[in-house]
This record gives structure tokens, C-alpha cells and sequence, in this order.
């Protein structure tokens, strides 16, 4: 869009709508039907309220391409205009509304304007595809019809029709450049991206359907078929009912609805439905949310009753829930305004607390009303509710009574449960809480063996984001409570409970051995460490400190300290010493069979860490058969 300012006055309106919004050219189509339908649902209104005493049948809408004859006609049953009203609806208050939308928009790159682009432009956007473009209509009143034409300039004619059923036709003249709207097709996918779930029945062309056999019927003989309508929209879309007209099934059903080519089935739903302060309703669905969060969003659509809108709710449905599915249908969001104003916006606000506090809220009944069964799911949603946790406070105060915490032997303990648990067994001497994890039951299998050996409890938290959570839930415990990881420190100092075992070895062979170690193992990688531990524990092991391990995790999946990222790989090497095999080695004088052993050893601490790879593995395993042959 050119910058500056342009005057849109009546002469060069039609040329900016034709360039307006070029990619949005496929909206008229969305324009013509809402008006449509607008106009069928004041018909039922009027019934309603008995200004229209006459039978009014089952008014709908229909879309006709003529391709011979390059023209798209959109027909209405609706209350339709008098002469008087085309002038006034259709030559002032449409014009005004498609000059007071470009004027706004003028200076907006299309692109950038996000929402912008939805509604607003109105009847007149009719003129992004077409070069001329009439109007057939006929009031419900006792009046005359009307034919309107224009021909994208600002002259128009108005003139008397003899049409005279109730109602208005749309015929549109495309250009040729707009010549894909002529396609069954393309209008086809419109109709089912903007259309599928509006008031009105739509019909395009028809469709053969089978009728029943009669009973007499024989074996052979084929079903007749009959030409019916074809209907592209369900009218009454499931989000529309009341929570208590509704089944399961009927949610699982809507849910194929929306998404025809999901297989997999919801985990469950959340019916929406408020009408104050705002009005929204709407369902949304639980799917199984695998690792990979980046690829399950943009699922929900919205919707303006019952219009489609966007399929991108950021700002409008918090974050961490985009990556459910469903539809949510309001018109009290503000659409022709940017994404930043409408994060700003107190009644968007307002909605996306709401949605927030529904979900948590079903999420607790869920928990409280069948544990077993959210247990059960529970490694299907824990990505969104930890996510939630970790970027909506709200969220996570109220998350406290149903985020678990699973342990390694598949128990699932919420933070309450599992604190009474283990907090005679893991205060240590400082009275900090530890809390000890695995993220790998294979991997890890010594370690978490080691910990429950020692009567400890070993939590399993295997999501990508659990660092970032577990650094939260520390820092709102005010530091009296660490999670540590199994392999983050020998056992017995996992917990330290200030109870110093003393040393078999004097001071001197200590620095002696611990320089012997060093010569042989890599120790750009290896920090050595001598500890006094229990002469059954393993003579030595591999840890990776916990601050160094989960800040290196944080910053690969986002946050954290980013030079934290780019650092090698870290190890501590623990030799005991207080274990006969390290006090062998200690007492070995040959040079030669004593690297041997020390080598042996830190193999076999790789080996129990996953880390002995290679070169080193194929050495590992020759020498290992030279010990023992
Ligand atoms: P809006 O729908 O936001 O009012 P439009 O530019 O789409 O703006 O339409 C302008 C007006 O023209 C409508 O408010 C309505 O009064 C009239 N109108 C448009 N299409 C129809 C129709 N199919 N039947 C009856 N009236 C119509
Ligand atoms: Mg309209």
C-alpha cells in the first residue's frame, strides 16, 4: 500500500477495493452470505415478534455459479429491500462503511494488519472480484422489487424488477482475473472454511442420494437415488446448544466435524459459555499433545456468530492453550484492529482469563471426580498444564491441586501428597526438602536403584519443559525445597544429612591417587573428586552437578542463561575411597597395571552412564577380555 494520504473519495473507491487486501480477495464471498443471512434471521424475527403473519416456509440461502456467462449469484429468502432501502442501505450506509473501512486501513500494510481485513468492507467487497454487480430484491413488504446496477464506477441505476418471490439476488460480474472463483471447487473449500457451521442453510448445486429399499425389494436390485440439495453447512453446530442438551457423544462427534482428517480421538472437552460480561461460547478439545509443542497450534478456530474468522487465536486464548482445538465463537472480539492492540484489549483480556479459568477449572472436577482416569491421561495433557504453570501465574496456583507428580513406580502424587511423603526420609541436615527425579527410567536405572535402595522416593519428570518448572516451583518455595536429579551426585550425597564417614585412606595417598586418576582420565571433561562414601557403594561413578545439567536443558528449549548452551559437556568422576578396589589401586606400585585398573574402572562409570561410545567402548570391551581370559 502506498503511504500518504490518499482521499478516498467516491471517485477512487473502487479502484482501492480492487487492490485492497489482495489476498483476501476470497472474502466477498464470506461478505455476501453474512449479509444473506442476516437478512434470513430478521425474516425469523419478524415472525417472532408477529409483524409477519404469512408462512415464510424454510427460507435458505443459495450460491450458483454460471460459468458460461462468468457470474457467481448469492440468493437469499430474507426480508430483501424496497426501492427506498437499496438507496439508503445500499448507496449510503454501505458506501459509508467501505469508505470509513478503507480510510482507517489506508496507511496499513494488509499483511502486517493481521485480523484486519475481516469484515468491514461489507457488501462493497463484492467489487475485489467482480466488474459489475447487480441487485435483484424484493421486500417482504407489499412493494415493488428493485434492481440495483454499478459497474465499479459511482454511478449506479436503480430501477424497477419483476421479481416476486421475497428476497434478494446477488449476481456478481467477475473479472477475469478473478476467474478461479468460477470453480465449483474453489467455491466449494470458501464455502467450507467461512460457512460450515452458519445459521442459514447454504445450498450449492445438489447431490444424489440413495433412498432406503423398500422392503419388498430383492436381492439384486439396485437403491434409487433422488437429486437433493446440497446443503454445505450444519446449522446448529454443537458450541450453539446448551452443555445439558448435549452427550458425549455429540462432542466426539462435533469434534470429527471439525476435524475430519483427525483420527485419534479427544481426551475430553470444555463446553464455554458465558454471557456476561462478555458473550462467548464455545467447546474446546484435549488432544493427546505429544513432545513436539510447536507443531499442534493454530487448531482453534474462531468464530463471530457463527462466521469463520481466523484460525490464529494468539492474544485472544492464553498461550499455553493453543494447543488445544476446538472453536470458540464471540462478538466481542474486536477484529479490525491489530494483534497488539488486541493483546492490550481489557475485554480480550477478560475473555482469556475466563478460558483460563475454565480450563483449570475443568481440569480440578476431572481430578477430583475421577483421578484414576486423569492419572491415566495424564502423559497426554501434562505439556499443556506445565506449560500453563510456567507462563501464566494464575494457572499455576490453581494447578497446585492437579498437577501430579509421577514416581518411577508409577504412583502420581500431587505436590501436597508427595511433600508428607517424603519428608521424614529426604530433609536434609540444612532442613531443605529434596526431591529427588529420574528423566529416564533406562538411562538412569543405577541411580534411581541406588536412591530407592536408600528408602528415597525418585519422582519421573520427562517433559522437555520440566527444568523450566522445577526451577519455578523452587524459587515459589522459597528455596526450602531443591529437586535434584538421581545422577546429579553419588547417593549418599544426594542428601546430605551430616553424618562425615571417615576416609581409609591417609590424606597423602589421597592427593597421590587422585594425581595417578588424573593422568589417565580426560580431565577437560572429568573433574576428579575424592569422597569418603560407604565401602559398598560403587568405587566410581559419573555425576553431572544439577545446576549445570538444567541450566545447559533450559537454554535448549528456550530461556535460561545462553551462554550456558554453547559450554562442553561437564562431568564429576567420584572415586571412593573407601572401596577395596580404589584402596587397591592406591596400593599398586606397577605404573602399568594400575592405569589399567583406573582406566577399567572409569569405563565402566561411563559405561553405567551411557557415555562410553567409540574407540573408547571398542577398547573397553578387548581389554576387558584380556582381564578376564
Ligand atoms: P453490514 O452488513 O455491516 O450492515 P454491508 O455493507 O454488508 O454492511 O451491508 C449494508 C446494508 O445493506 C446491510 O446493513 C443491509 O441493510 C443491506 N443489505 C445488504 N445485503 C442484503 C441482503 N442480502 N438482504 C437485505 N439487505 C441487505
Ligand atoms: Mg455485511
Amino acid at each position: 500500500m502506498a503511504t500518504g494520504s490518499i482521499n478516498v473519495s467516491a471517485d477512487n473507491i473502487f479502484p482501492l477495493i480492487k487492490k485492497f487486501l489482495y489476498s483476501d480477495h476470497e472474502v466477498f464471498l464470506r461478505e455476501l452470505i453474512s449479509n444473506a443471512t442476516d437478512a434470513t434471521l430478521k425474516l425469523h424475527h419478524l415472525v417472532r415478534i408477529g409483524e409477519i403473519k404469512t408462512d415464510i416456509g424454510e427460507p435458505k440461502i443459495e450460491v450458483k455459479i454460471d460459468k458460461e456467462n462468468k457470474k457467481i449469484h448469492v440468493i437469499d429468502q430474507g426480508v430483501g429491500m424496497t426501492q427506498e432501502e437499496v438507496k439508503k442501505y445500499i448507496n449510503e450506509v454501505a458506501f459509508s462503511g467501505a469508505e470509513e473501512f478503507l480510510e482507517k486501513y489506508k496507511d496499513k500494510d494488509a499483511k502486517d494488519a493481521g485480523i484486519i481485513g475481516h469484515f468491514g468492507l461489507g457488501f462493497y467487497s463484492a467489487f475485489m472480484v467482480a466488474h459489475k454487480v447487480e441487485i435483484f430484491t424484493k421486500s417482504w413488504k407489499d412493494e415493488p422489487a428493485a434492481h440495483w446496477t454499478c459497474e465499479g464506477t459511482t454511478e449506479f441505476t436503480l430501477e424497477e424488477a419483476d421479481k416476486q418471490d421475497r428476497g434478494t439476488e446477488i449476481v456478481l460480474h467477475i473479472n477475469d482475473d478473478d476467474k478461479e472463483f468460477l470453480e465449483d471447487n474453489r467455491i466449494s473449500e470458501l464455502l467450507t472454511k467461512y460457512n460450515k457451521f452458519m445459521p442459514v442453510p447454504i445450498k450449492f448445486g445438489t447431490k444424489e442420494k440413495e433412498l432406503p429399499k423398500a422392503d419388498d425389494a430383492k436381492e439384486d436390485e439396485q437403491p434409487k437415488k433422488v437429486e437433493v440439495d446440497n446443503i454445505i453447512n450444519n446449522p446448529d453446530p454443537a458450541w450453539t446448544k446448551q452443555p445439558s442438551d448435549l452427550e458425549d457423544k455429540d462432542y466426539k462427534d462435533f469434534y470429527r466435524e471439525l476435524y475430519p482428517m483427525q483420527f485419534e480421538e479427544p481426551l475430553f472437552h470444555i463446553h464455554l459459555n458465558v454471557d456476561y460480561p462478555f458473550n462467548l461460547t464455545g467447546i474446546l478439545y484435549f488432544p493427546k499433545i505429544t513432545q513436539d509443542m510447536s507443531i499442534q497450534k493454530d487448531k482453534i478456530q474462531l468464530y463471530q456468530n457463527q462466521v469463520f474468522v481466523t484460525d490464529n487465536v494468539e492474544g485472544i486464548v492464553p498461550e499455553f492453550l493453543t494447543m488445544l482445538r476446538g472453536v470458540i465463537d464471540s462478538p466481542d472480539i474486536p477484529l479490525n484492529v491489530s494483534r497488539s492492540y488486541l493483546q492490550a484489549d481489557s475485554a480480550v483480556k477478560k475473555i482469556s482469563n475466563y478460558i483460563t479459568k475454565k480450563v483449570a477449572d475443568k481440569l480440578n472436577s476431572l481430578f477430583k471426580n475421577n483421578r484414576e482416569d486423569f492419572q491415566k491421561k495424564w502423559d497426554d495433557i501434562k505439556v499443556v498444564i506445565e506449560y500453563g504453570m510456567l507462563t501464566d501465574d494464575k494457572f499455576f496456583e490453581k494447578a497446585q491441586k492437579f498437577n501430579l507428580f509421577p514416581t518411577t513406580d508409577g504412583e502420581y502424587l500431587t505436590y501436597d501428597e508427595l511433600e508428607a511423603k517424603v519428608k521424614d526420609v529426604q530433609t536434609d541436615k540444612d532442613d531443605k526438602l529434596i526431591i529427588l527425579y529420574a528423566s529416564n527410567k533406562e538411562a538412569q536405572h543405577p541411580y534411581i536403584k541406588a536412591a530407592k535402595d536408600k528408602g528415597y522416593e525418585v519422582l519421573l519428570l520427562d517433559s522437555p519443559i520440566v527444568s523450566h518448572l522445577i526451577q519455578k516451583l523452587e524459587t515459589e518455595k522459597e528455596n526450602k525445597v531443591s529437586f535434584v536429579r538421581v545422577d546429579g551426585d553419588h547417593v549418599d550425597n544426594l542428601i546430605k544429612k551430616g553424618e562425615d564417614i571417615e576416609s581409609a585412606l591417609s590424606d597423602e595417598d589421597k592427593d597421590k591417587l587422585k594425581e595417578n586418576v588424573e593422568n589417565v582420565v580426560p580431565t577437560e571433561t572429568y573433574t576428579v573428586q575424592m569422597e569418603a562414601m560407604s565401602s559398598d557403594a560403587a568405587p566410581m561413578m559419573i555425576t553431572q552437578p544439577e545446576f549445570m545439567r538444567r541450566m545447559k536443558e533450559m537454554q535448549q528449549t528456550g530461556g535460561g542463561m545462553g551462554m550456558m548452551g554453547n559450554m562442553p559437556e561437564n562431568y564429576n568422576l567420584v572415586v571412593n575411597t573407601n572401596h577395596p578396589l580404589i584402596n587397591e589401586i592406591a596400593n599398586t606400585k606397577t605404573q602399568k597395571k594400575r592405569e589399567r585398573l583406573i582406566k577399567q574402572s572409569m569405563d565402566l562409570a561411563r559405561l553405567s552412564q551411557g557415555l562410553l561410545k567409540g574407540e573408547d567402548l571398542t577398547n573397553f570391551v578387548n581389554r576387558s577380555f584380556d582381564m578376564i581370559k
